[in-house]
């Protein structure tokens, strides 16, 4: 990419005026760190600035490492830089990344999604010139349903799964969309969780999100009827047999796509995704205000050229991160 303020580096995406790296994948003295998901927040940095929201995450996974926080909207010194953080709306503390270098604005989108999740930030649009966004459903076929309709749908289901003697579990990113989950269906409390979701629940519930209580599954045979969370890896393992008789699903973004859903082996696919949506994609874009746009992470091909039809200077951005598809590392 040209570089002026933001630039490709085999350690990640650097800003050579400010002497930093956002979402670095290889270890670097200072990283600016957009939100927790593993992908973009790697071990093995000398520092990391994130937000106060991400940072409770950003400790459970990383261990004792130096963390300073940004506090959304607030611009602060770094070289010869400007750099702030905003509602990037995707998992609760997560951020664009605002970077001013003799005049000029770039803006990093991170992990991005439109709809209000109720319990993150919602998206807020930020001015530049050079917008660097995600696309990981950079194609029209994905739109989302609204949050409450698919909130019904998940009811309707545990209740017919419950009604056959079956126990209804879903495959959940354990960072955000599981607490998203929790969140939509208070009703339902306390909802079963894997370990995994269990650790990452009660962080957020520790920084004071407002999520109902949930029950760490110990006694698998004994949850006959009752919502079960699980990280999206652990639906093929032995845990998922301990439970007897089971109804799968998968609750992401790629659900919207049926091949998908068989290849995975679930019955049932609910699309609900902390990614922006095809209409969402281009509205972010245009919000920005930005003439620039280099695409990372999902459809690149395919979302540069139809950028390009839209009168966009736009590129591909060839970063580490990890392909949604190989869903166990990554959300959707
Ligand atoms: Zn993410
Ligand atoms: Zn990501």
């Amino acid at each position: 990419m040209r570089a002026d303020v933001l630039s490709l580096t085999p350690q990640g995406l650097r800003c050579e005026a400010g002497g930093f790296h956002i979402d670095p994948w290889r270890p670097v003295a200072r990283a600016v760190i957009t939100h927790g998901h593993a992908d973009h927040a790697r071990p093995g940095h000398g520092a990391y600035l994130c937000t106060p929201e991400a940072a409770p995450v950003l400790r459970h996974r990383l261990g004792d490492v130096r963390i300073e926080t940004l506090e959304y909207g607030l611009a602060t010194g770094i070289g010869a830089t400007r750099v702030s953080l905003h509602p990037a709306g995707h998992v609760p503390g997560s951020a664009q990344v605002r970077v001013e270098s003799q005049g000029a604005v770039w803006v990093v989108s991170g992990d991005y999604k439109l709809q209000d999740d109720g319990l993150t930030a919602p998206f807020e649009p930020v001015r530049c010139d050079t917008f660097v966004s995600e696309c990981t459903f950079g194609l029209p076929v994905f739109t989302w349903p609204a949050q409450q309709a698919v909130m019904a749908e998940i009811r309707a289901w545990v209740e017919a799964a419950a009604a056959e003697g079956r126990t209804p579990v879903i495959a959940a990113y354990s960072l955000g969309k599981a607490q998203r989950l929790i969140a939509g269906l208070a009703d339902l409390a306390p909802i079963r969780t894997h370990g995994a979701i269990e650790a990452t629940t009660a962080v957020m519930r520790a920084q004071g999100l407002p999520l109902p209580p949930t029950e760490p599954v110990t006694d698998p045979k004994a949850q006959r009827g009752r919502l079960v969370l699980a990280p999206p890896a652990a639906l093929g393992s032995g845990w998922l047999r301990r439970f007897g008789p089971v109804a799968t699903a998968s609750a992401s973004g790629w659900m919207r796509l049926r091949g998908i859903r068989r290849r995975r082996g679930v019955e049932r696919g609910f699309v609900i995704s902390d990614h922006a949506d095809w209409p969402g994609l281009n509205a972010a874009i245009a919000a920005t205000g930005a003439g620039t746009v280099f695409v990372t992470h999902g459809y690149t091909g395919v979302f540069r050229r139809w950028l390009e039809a839209q009168g966009y200077d736009a590129h591909i951005l060839a970063t580490e991160f990890a392909d949604d598809d190989a869903e166990e590392e990554h959300d959707g």
